[in-house]
């Protein structure tokens, strides 16, 4: 499963990645181009249909509008989204790949998704992605190497270290105090 979220949505798009899931921030579409316009509606429908990506978010203009499409390409080849597992519109009404979020709080969004699409919410360091970039992180073997780019508390506390795998980004992750308690509300969400 994978994402595209929309700017609005931030700490889900983040989380999302934290929890493993190749998400797109719709934000960063505008950025790649280069220029101030406006997300262009052609882009999301590319990312979520040709790459089968899910889409999160708060426009419900955007959802109305986005809707007569999907369907339209959906039924054009319904074997090919039957076969990645997506939500199919069998018959007229029924729900495409879109999720409308109404507030931007956290936990409400993933509780959300989570329910319509039963999202792995048991968070495990080694399997998430780097919640800046997108790319997949990577444990790394001695901290010793990374003294000076790690806050001294932190490294004199913490034994275990992840990088991304993006050297332009490279960001360093640990569990801290924050990720842990809101990993501990997600692993309670699952009993909904
Ligand atoms: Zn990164």
């Amino acid at each position: 499963m994978k994402f595209v979220v929309d700017e609005m949505f931030g700490n889900i798009m983040r989380w999302l990645r934290t929890l493993g899931y190749d998400t797109i921030y719709a934000q960063s579409l505008s950025l790649e181009k280069n220029d101030d316009s406006e997300r262009d509606e052609s882009d999301l429908i590319e990312l979520c249909l040709n790459n089968h990506r899910i889409l999160v978010t708060g426009d419900m203009t955007l959802i109305d509008s986005l809707e007569s499409k999907f369907f339209k390409i959906m039924e054009e080849t319904p074997e090919e989204y039957e076969k990645f597992g997506m939500a199919i519109p069998v018959e007229f009404g029924m729900i495409t790949p879109c999720i409308f979020l109404r507030a931007s709080k956290l936990m409400d969004g993933l509780k959300k998704i989570y329910q319509e699409f039963r999202i792995n919410l048991l968070y495990d360091a080694d399997n998430s992605r780097c919640s800046k970039c997108n790319s997949t992180i990577m444990k790394i073997k001695r901290k010793e190497n990374y003294k000076d780019q790690i806050p001294e508390g932190v490294y004199n506390y913490q034994k275990e270290f992840w990088m991304c795998s993006n050297e332009e980004c490279a960001q360093i992750y640990w569990k801290g105090r924050h990720i842990e308690s809101i990993a501990e509300k997600l692993k309670n969400l699952r009993s909904i």
